[in-house]
C-alpha cells in the first residue's frame, strides 16, 4: 500500500479493531445483554408507523434529549453536549482544547480511543500508568503533569479495562491546580455509582463523559453525553458536527429516560452477576480476576490466545490485546446474564484443564 495523500504524522496510526468474528455469546465489548424493553420499542415503531420527520434533518443540538437530561442530572441544558456516542465526543472535545504539538495525558491500560483521537489532533499522547494492580496512582499523575505540562487530562473511572476507579476527592484534588481540561470518562457509572457530576460548578475544566451504549443498552443507536460547566460546553460547540446525533437514536434515548425502573433492575442484575463472576473467577486455578466496578472483568490467564482461540472454539467471543506488553496475558470478559456467566465459566474450567494436560 502506498500513502500518498495521508498526513506524514498518521501514516503509523492503526485503525480501531472492532472484533465483528461470528459467536453465539458475544462478551468482547462490554455491551448490554438485555434488548431495548419492549414497551420502548412498541412507542418507537408506533411513531414510525404514524408518521415522522425523517426528511428533515434532526435537532442539530438535541434539546429534547438535553432537557430531558438536564431535569434528570440536575442540571442546565446548556452544561450538557450530545454526541454520536462518546467517542465521537472524546474526538471533538480532544479538537477543541489540543493544539497540534500540545501533550495529552491518557491512562495506561486505557480506552485505546483517547491516543487514538490525539493523534488525529496532531497533538502528542503520552501515557501514564496504572500501578501493578492496574489501579490509578494520584502521585503518578500528578507527577506526569509537572513533567509534561498536558493540555488534558484523561481519567477514565471505572477505567476500560481494568476496572478499577479513581475517587471524587483524588480527581478534584488534580482539577484544582491543573491548568489544562480534565476529561472524566464515566462510561460505566452506573454500575459503579461514584461521579464527578457535582463538581462542575466549583471545576470548569472538568468534562464528564457519559453513554446510552453500556448500561442503558443502546451501543447500536450511538448516543454519548458530555456534562461540563456552561463556559466550557459553549467551547466544545464550536467544535460539534451539525446534526451528529440522527432523530430515531435522540428518540430512543429521550424514551429510556422514562424507564428508569428498568434500568435500575438491569444494572443491579449486572452487578450481582459481576460479584458472582469474580468470585467464580477467582476459584479458577491459573486464572486472576482484577476487581471490577463496571460491566466487564480483566482476568490474567497463563496463555490468553490459547484461551481466547478455546472460547472462541465454544462460540464465546472476549476481549484479547494481542501483544500490548501490559495485557499481554490477559483476557476481558463482558458480565452477562447469570446463565451467560455460568457457561463461560463452565467452557474456561474446561479448557484450562485440557491446558493443564498439555
Ligand atoms: N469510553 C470508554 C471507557 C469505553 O469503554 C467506550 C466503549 N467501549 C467508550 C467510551 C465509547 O462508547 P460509545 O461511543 O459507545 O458511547
Amino acid at each position: 500500500m502506498t500513502f500518498e495523500y495521508l498526513r506524514e504524522d498518521l501514516k503509523s496510526l492503526k485503525p480501531y479493531e472492532a472484533d465483528q468474528e461470528n459467536c453465539t455469546l458475544k462478551l468482547n465489548a462490554n455491551e448490554s445483554p438485555y434488548p431495548i424493553p419492549l414497551e420502548i420499542r412498541a412507542q418507537l415503531a408506533t411513531e414510525l408507523l404514524n408518521g415522522n420527520d425523517y426528511q428533515l434533518y434532526p435537532d442539530s443540538n438535541a434539546d429534547s434529549l438535553r432537557d430531558a437530561l438536564a431535569k434528570k442530572l440536575n442540571v442546565e441544558r446548556d452544561n450538557i453536549l450530545i454526541g454520536n456516542g462518546s467517542d465521537e465526543l472524546i474526538n471533538i472535545v480532544t479538537t477543541a482544547f489540543a493544539n497540534p504539538g500540545d501533550k495529552v495525558l491518557c491512562p495506561s491500560p486505557g480506552f485505546s480511543m483517547v491516543n487514538y483521537y490525539t493523534r488525529l489532533a496532531g497533538a502528542i499522547p503520552i501515557e501514564y500508568h496504572l500501578n501493578e494492580r492496574l489501579q490509578y496512582s494520584l502521585s503518578v499523575i500528578e507527577q506526569a503533569i509537572i513533567t509534561h505540562r498536558p493540555k488534558i487530562l484523561h481519567i477514565c473511572t471505572p477505567n476500560n479495562p481494568a476496572g478499577s476507579t479513581m475517587s471524587v476527592s483524588d480527581i478534584a484534588s488534580i482539577a484544582q491546580w491543573f491548568d489544562g481540561v480534565v476529561v472524566v470518562d464515566e462510561a460505566y457509572y452506573e454500575f459503579y455509582g461514584e461521579s464527578m457530576l457535582q463538581m462542575i460548578d466549583k471545576y470548569p475544566n472538568i468534562v464528564i463523559l457519559r453513554t446510552f451504549s453500556k448500561a442503558m443498552g443502546m451501543a447500536g443507536l450511538r448516543v454519548g453525553y458530555l456534562i461540563c460547566s456552561k463556559t466550557l460546553a459553549s467551547e466544545i460547540y464550536l467544535v460539534k458536527p451539525p446534526y451528529n446525533v440522527n432523530s430515531f437514536s435522540q428518540r430512543a434515548a429521550e424514551l429510556l429516560l422514562e424507564h428508569p425502573e428498568i434500568r435500575e433492575k438491569r444494572v443491579k442484575e449486572i452487578v450481582k452477576s459481576r460479584e458472582w463472576l469474580f468470585q467464580a473467577l477467582n476459584g479458577l486455578r491459573g486464572v486472576e480476576p482484577y476487581p471490577s466496578q463496571a460491566n466487564f472483568i480483566l482476568a490474567k490467564v497463563k496463555n490468553s490466545s490459547a484461551v481466547f482461540r478455546g472460547l472462541m472454539e465454544k462460540g464465546i467471543l472476549v476481549r484479547h490485546f494481542g501483544e500490548n506488553p501490559i495485557l499481554k496475558n490477559h483476557i476481558r470478559i463482558t458480565v452477562g446474564r447469570a446463565e451467560d456467566n455460568k457457561y463461560i465459566l463452565q467452557c474456561l474450567a474446561e479448557i484450562l484443564s485440557e491446558m493443564e494436560g498439555w
